[in-house]
């Protein structure tokens, strides 16, 4: 029997706003430098206490959603879902289950080059628990991260390969990132993942009892998941049992999950509408904003890069890795006109010095404006400068700045061609040497290397032997 992965994701995504959801905090959790710091009476829910929801994260948030092609709701509210641990300080998180922000809509990622949609069901706003340490028999508890605002997308179960789960998170990360919503750095906790898993024969679809691994922390991690899983739960049902509904644990140090609790359903949780905080309504002009804010989508770019510029598919998936990069590319495109040279110069030239060097990693760190990189392309298109010589005039605008045209005159890097003089040895050649031009006009192409050869030679060889063919092409033939 062949059995089918069935997998479905929730993913939580720390939204990048300036302070926390509901009171005025610093959100940057990593920037603080002590435990219990980032609080205040607000997010740690003294009694007495009232909430008012920070529009940033809404702006965020609705930009989020706006980006994925969603409806937005014009009005959404809070619930309460009630549980006790030690990481929240009012037991009971501040989420949204009955009207979220957004329902339903889908996702376009490329799977092994193959454009591919995966639906969502929806995805709605909570706040964030604080940090428990276990230490011994003792937990410490460090509330700096509670009250930070999460947008959590839960998506259908419409996965069936690590493959399309892992693309599908990168997607959505670069989407992020691109929008300026959440640097979803997985390793800093600003995107975590659960993964819901069941499985089935190939070609039925029900959906069996699924299992739930909660926060399972890198990308690396959830492939080894969904494979140890997959085996798991082929087993159990080879031999005839039923895989229980349950929160498993991941252990990656292991490769091995363990079984923590039998799965809750919302009824246990007793949500209840939230009562300290007015519902959200979104107004046409707050809606203007946030469709202001949106960027093009990371997967247009590369389908784009593709299609249109025919560049390579590895180059295009480079280049689109990091949204500063594609806009950097975009713009040098913008200037030139030249896409392929662009690519080249970009991924094989300045990538590989970015790569080497240690002062000079990121784009905003660059000594040179991106008109200068657009000259050297076009000094190569015109002939004035070689392609070798070009690497050569990007290596000093990166080691030191400058302008590309004082770099080629003080290396001596331009290719001279001036058409008079040019013309001027042409003519002397064709009548030092009637013989060899009787002999290429009877048929004999070899002779017309000779020619150039002899062109080259009288220039000094200073100048660009593609200019030779030209001229004397157009004299002979
Ligand atoms: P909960 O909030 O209790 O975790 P949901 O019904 O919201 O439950 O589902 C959570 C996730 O589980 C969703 O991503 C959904 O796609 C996925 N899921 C639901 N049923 C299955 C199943 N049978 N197999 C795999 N994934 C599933
Ligand atoms: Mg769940
Ligand atoms: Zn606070």
């Amino acid at each position: 029997m062949n059995y089918e992965k069935v997998i479905g994701l929730e993913i939580h995504m720390r939204i990048k706003s300036q302070t926390k959801m509901f009171c005025g905090c610093q959100n940057a959790v990593e920037l603080a430098s002590e435990p219990n710091i980032n609080v205040c009476p607000v997010c740690m829910w003294f009694p007495g206490m009232l909430p008012a929801i920070n529009a940033q994260v809404v702006r965020l948030w609705v930009v989020a959603g706006m980006m994925m092609n969603c409806e937005i709701n014009r009005v959404s509210r809070f619930d309460r879902k009630s549980y006790f641990y030690p990481d929240l300080p009012n037991s009971f998180q501040t989420t949204q289950l009955y009207e979220p922000i957004v329902w339903a809509w889908h996702v376009e990622t490329m799977v092994e080059w193959k454009l591919q949609r995966f639906d969502i069901h929806h995805m709605h706003l909570e706040n964030d628990a604080g940090k428990l340490a276990h230490a011994g028999w003792k937990t410490l508890c460090d509330y700096n991260r509670a009250g930070s605002p999460l947008m959590e997308i839960v998506t259908e179960p419409v996965f069936h390969s690590r493959e399309e789960v892992m693309e599908f998170l990168k997607e959505l990360q670069k989407m992020m990132r691109a929008a300026w919503v959440s640097d979803a750095d997985m390793e800093k906790w600003q995107m975590r993942c659960d993964v819901n898993m069941s499985i089935r024969e190939e070609g039925s679809d029900v959906l069996n009892n699924r299992t739930e691994h909660k926060n399972v922390n890198s990308f690396s991690a959830i492939g080894r998941c969904i494979d140890a899983e997959f085996k798991r739960q082929k087993k159990i049902t080879e031999s005839g049992w039923i895989v229980d509904q349950e929160t498993r644990g991941w252990d990656d140090a292991s490769g091995t999950s363990s079984s923590q609790r039998s799965k809750e359903d919302a009824m246990d949780y007793r949500y209840v509408p939230e009562p300290d905080i007015l519902p959200i309504v979104l107004h046409e002009d707050m809606l203007e904003i946030c469709k202001s804010q949106m960027v093009e989508l990371p997967i247009t770019k590369r389908i784009k890069y593709l299609e249109t510029y025919k560049l390579w598919e590895d180059d295009a998936r480079i280049l689109t890795a990091d949204y500063k990069l594609s806009e950097y590319f975009d713009q040098l495109v913008d200037l030139t006109d030249d896409a392929k040279k662009s690519c080249s110069i970009v991924t094989s030239v300045l990538l590989a010095l970015m790569n080497e060097s240690e002062e000079i990693t990121k784009l905003s760190d660059l000594k040179f404006e991106i008109s200068q990189l657009a000259r050297v392309i076009e000094l190569v298109n015109s002939d004035e400068l070689s392609s070798t010589n070009a690497k050569q005039v990007i290596e000093s605008l990166f080691y030191q700045g400058g302008k590309a045209d004082a770099i080629v005159d003080e290396k001596n890097l331009r290719q001279k061609n001036d058409m008079w003089a040019l013309q001027w040895i042409v003519d002397e050649v064709i009548s030092a040497n009637p013989d060899q031009v009787a002999d290429y006009k009877g048929g004999n192409e070899r002779i017309f290397g000779f020619l150039i050869w002899q062109c080259m030679k009288a220039s000094g060889w200073q100048w660009n032997p593609k200019i030779f063919n030209e001229l004397l092409k157009k004299k002979l033939d």
